[in-house]
């Protein structure tokens, strides 16, 4: 057995959810390992398209410009259809549609998760992180000191220990951590089992050209979806089968799945190149809990939302980030345990909505029939994304609000930083430009420039900053290293420095 390795965080996966964690954590100085059990990377396109809240996000890793130059540039149209051909049901998003939103600096991006999940493993190694493929998680146990990891290495059969002082479980939907942890699920559960088909095939005119698009397929034949892929003409085609009759992978193999491709797409003279075949589930859960003493659940390993929406991966992006700054946080000393008691107050809450609004959407996109009162209310997208509230003791949450709308965005605490373009350093500037660490947004510099935290000078000669974060031209907004406002106020207290420590303190539970 090879020697023992220390790390201050082991991240199990380095999926969409782990390699995030890995980057964000190794950004912050922290020692991490990240492990996959795989080779590497997944090939399969899966999660096509960046909101615009994981975009700002990515910035701060420094790989958001790599990862939108790996995806579609032409828009994006998503229907309910027959076919690609056929009649057409509905029309989600219209090929004419605004979908950056507007709501913050950095537009959607379209790029699909076998560019995506490269892009991020390289940007962590290159930030000092160890990652390490074809290593398994073989047993994990805690105490009060520490985690300490059995490992794989699959390619010698040797096994290894690794202690670190926490550790991540980003380990996908059948997340052996949750497993080992005794955690259990709350949800609607399995909803269908898909056969995935990737293949590159000229589908017509209409799809594809550098345009993402998505068609939901009620087909009298199948049900199923199709999406173009970032290296378009890759696409993925999905469909429904069940396995309770008997079917199985086997039932699909590749002259069936050109049948259906051709029926699908309404050209009968297709004739795709297939590079993959694989068996999926579309399920819908939240775990019980999203930590258990030193180890965090993040991505599908905390929670599994129908891909109806496009927000496991961004989600699962989110989980990371936030984990990653809290546990930085506490290992860097600059806050006490008690923060990172906010990871699942802020991340399960948020998980159960994208959950229950993605929920809604399978049943009216590809299963009507389960239409009915349990079926959760529809949530707006970027309300979704974007405009739910951060309830923790990481925050000075005022009232009682859980959503708001993000295009009439409050300022107030607990919610994203509205969007205000405002003059710095001679040049134009968004407010969620600062994400990244803690900031104090201000229109009075000279009265706030002591505070313990950066307070860039902002030139604001409209008072839009002031209206819009809701401090007025004296008070000032302060906002946390994800861009969640953490406290505001609209007067100047006597001593400003020391209100902003004792809100720190607070906050960080310190
Ligand atoms: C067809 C399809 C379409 C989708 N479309 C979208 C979309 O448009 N937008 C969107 O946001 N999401 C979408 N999703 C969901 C998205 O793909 C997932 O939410 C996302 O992959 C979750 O990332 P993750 O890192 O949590 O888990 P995973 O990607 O499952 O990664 C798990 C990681 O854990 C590792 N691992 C597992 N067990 C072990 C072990 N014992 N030891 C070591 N390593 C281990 C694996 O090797 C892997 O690296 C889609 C999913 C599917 C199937």
């Amino acid at each position: 057995m090879r020697g023992d390795m220390k790390v201050q965080v082991l991240v199990v996966g380095s999926g969409l959810g782990g390699a995030s964690t890995t980057l964000f954590l190794a950004r912050l100085g922290i020692h991490v390992l990240g492990i996959s059990k795989h080779r590497g990377t997944m090939p399969h396109p899966r999660a096509t398209g960046q909101t615009y809240r994981t975009m700002e996000l990515l910035r701060v890793g420094g790989v958001a410009d790599e990862v939108r130059a790996g995806g579609a540039t032409g828009g994006m149209v998503i229907r309910i259809a027959e076919s690609l051909g056929g009649p057409v049901f509905r029309t989600i998003v219209h090929e004419e549609d605004e979908i950056d939103g507007g709501l913050g600096p950095e537009p959607y991006a379209m790029a699909s998760q076998d560019h995506v999940e490269p892009v991020l493993v390289d940007r962590a190694r290159e930030l000092g992180a160890e990652v390490r493929f074809h290593t398994e998680l073989r047993s994990l146990r805690q105490d009060a000191d520490g985690v300490t990891a059995l490992l794989l290495d699959r390619g010698t059969g040797e096994e290894y220990t690794v202690t670190a002082d926490y550790a991540v479980g980003a380990d996908g939907g059948r997340s052996l951590v949750r497993t080992l942890l005794g955690v259990g699920r709350q949800g609607p559960g399995h909803l269908a089992t898909h056969i995935g088909v990737i293949f590159r095939g000229d589908v017509g005119a209409d799809v594809g050209g550098g345009r993402f698009t998505l068609y939901y397929l009620r087909n009298p034949a199948f049900t199923g979806a199709f999406a173009t892929a970032h290296s378009w003409p890759h696409n993925l085609f999905t469909v429904e089968y069940d396995p309770g009759s008997g079917q199985t992978p086997a039932d699909f193999p590749p002259e069936r799945c050109v049948d259906l491709l051709r029926v699908a797409t309404d050209r009968p003279d297709l004739r795709p190149e297939i590079t993959a075949i694989t068996s999926w589930e579309m399920s819908a859960w939240v775990a019980d809990a999203f930590r258990v003493g030193r180890v965090f659940l993040v991505g599908d390993a905390a929670k599994v939302t129908p891909p109806t929406g496009g927000l496991g991966g961004n989600t699962a992006i989110g989980d990371g980030y936030d984990v990653a700054w809290k546990l930085a946080a506490v290992l860097r000393g600059e806050a006490g345990p008690g923060l990172l008691d906010s990871y699942e107050a802020e991340r399960r809450p948020y998980a159960r909505r994208i959950v229950d609004g993605s929920f809604h959407n399978y049943v009216e996109r590809f299963a009507p029939h389960l239409a009915g009162p349990d079926v959760p209310a529809a949530i707006d997208h970027d309300t979704l994304i974007m405009g739910q509230r951060c309830r923790s003791g990481a925050v000075l949450v005022e009232d009682d609000d859980e959503l708001e709308d993000p295009r009439t965005a409050t300022g107030r605490p607990g919610f994203r930083v509205p969007h205000v373009v405002v003059g710095h350093a001679g040049r134009q500037v968004s407010t969620v430009d600062f994400t990244g660490e803690w900031t104090l947004l201000t229109a009075d510099h000279a009265a706030w420039r002591d505070a313990p935290v950066r307070v860039p000078e902002l030139d604001d000669p409209e008072g839009l900053l002031a209206r819009r974060l809701g401090t007025g031209p004296d008070g000032a907004s302060l906002i946390r290293p994800d861009g969640v406002v953490a406290w505001r106020t609209r007067a100047v207290p006597d001593d400003p420095a020391t209100t902003v420590t004792r809100v720190l303190d607070a906050v960080l539970s310190r």
